[in-house]
């Protein structure tokens, strides 16, 4: 279980580029301000570096969806709802090595990525998607049905993007080094990067497959269930293993996705870590005399007794009617603040009988009244009034 920023900003923004930016433009954005978050750029102590590498991973999740012309398509009309089951990369889950060899060709640095490498093929990488919950369902844990999209190999070339009976050539680019010597910086250094046209594997399909055209991978909806733990919060991520993007080459294991929760708004209650809050409204007599309510649970209809002479603002709390804790089980309180109403319309009668109180009511014996009164009388002996202009 791992918590995430809920409040996501404009991926506009992030890449500081306007609603009409090119796909060079959205490019060119990402790439300059991505490189500056490189962990060999960033002066200063470990903080800097962990800012930096929030900032990246913002940057290539703004960059995931501005430069996918259908993702951002959904953007532009529904904001980031508009990307639920889209099946997202989940970069929080991602390491920064990982990342750069995602974007190796955009960033010209392959990170561990590329032929050099010798850790053997690469995991697949973690995806993300989201689910809404109300708060019924967090009280007592639900089985829920995900839907997203993802990328799997291609089922006609096995993931290896060649139409079959094909095979691979060097790459013409590279010479099948997978690395290319690119000036940097006015010309002022010679880079070694990934190879922009083989993305650093030195060698590319002769004939590409005619199914996902030389991708080796193919979108597919998946429909998958979940327990969601009772207790859980808003934000918490509940990890389904094996349910992100294949392994490199369809040999490595998959990723993970990454279910992150929501809670639908409750008509009634307010959630405060394992506590609910209610507000209750109460009549003058309620309060004055004590009552009897009959007051709303997540667990059913419950009575709450309040006594003679409850103030308005007062909570009360039920015990064990709130929310169970996610690791001991154990349930929050429910909290009730009553809240005195004054009648706006009243009946003849009740007039009458409210105007006969008022007769015999001696203000001095109300707790808030009377404190209120003493404090008037409190601050003119002691102050001098201000002048008035
Ligand atoms: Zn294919
Ligand atoms: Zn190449």
């Amino acid at each position: 279980m791992t918590g995430m920023a809920t409040d996501k900003r404009d991926y506009y923004d992030v890449l500081g580029v306007g609603k009409t930016a090119s796909a060079d433009d959205i490019r060119k954005a990402y790439r300059a301000r991505a490189l500056q978050c490189h962990p060999d750029r960033v002066q200063g102590d470990i903080e800097a570096k962990k800012k930096a590498e929030a900032e990246f991973k913002e940057l290539s999740e703004a960059y995931e969806v501005l430069s996918d012309g259908g993702k951002r398509q959904r953007y532009d009309r529904f904001g980031h709802e508009g990307l639920r089951g889209v099946g997202m990369h989940d970069f929080s889950h991602m390491g920064f090595d990982d990342i750069f060899s995602m974007f190796a060709d955009i960033l010209g640095m392959g990170g561990q990525g590329g032929r050099g490498r010798s850790r053997g093929p690469r995991r697949g990488y973690d995806l993300e998607t989201s689910i809404t919950l109300t708060l019924e369902e967090v009280a007592s844990g639900a089985p829920k049905t995900l839907e997203f999209q993802r990328q799997d190999l291609c089922d006609k070339c096995n993931g290896s993007g060649a139409a079959p009976g094909t095979g691979r050539r060097a790459c013409p680019t590279c010479g099948g080094y997978g690395q290319v010597a690119r000036s940097s910086f006015g010309g002022m250094f010679q880079a070694v990067t990934a190879c922009p046209r083989c993305h650093g594997a030195g060698s590319m399909v002769e004939t590409p497959c005619p199914d996902c055209k030389g991708s080796g991978r193919q979108a597919v909806n998946r429909k998958v269930e979940v327990k969601v733990p009772a207790g859980i919060h808003e934000g918490q991520a509940v990890r389904v293993r094996g349910e992100g993007e294949p392994g490199e080459g369809g040999e490595a294991s998959r990723g993970d996705l990454h279910c992150y929760v929501r809670l639908a708004p409750h008509p009634l209650f307010e959630r405060h870590g394992n506590d609910l809050y209610l507000r209750a409204p109460i009549s003058f007599a309620q309060a004055a005399l004590g009552a009897e309510l009959e007051i709303p649970t997540l667990y059913g209809p419950d009575t709450l007794k309040i006594p003679a002479g409850t103030q308005t603002g007062h909570v009360f709390k039920v015990a064990k009617k709130g929310l169970p804790d996610l690791q001991s089980g154990r349930k929050g309180g429910l909290m009730v603040q009553v809240v005195v109403e004054t009648p706006t319309k009243m009946t003849g009668k009740q007039e009458q009988l409210l105007r006969e109180y008022a007769k015999t009511e001696d203000r001095s014996v109300m707790p808030e009244s009377r404190g209120f009164f003493e404090k008037i009388k409190e601050y003119f002996s002691s102050s001098k009034p201000a002048k008035e202009e």
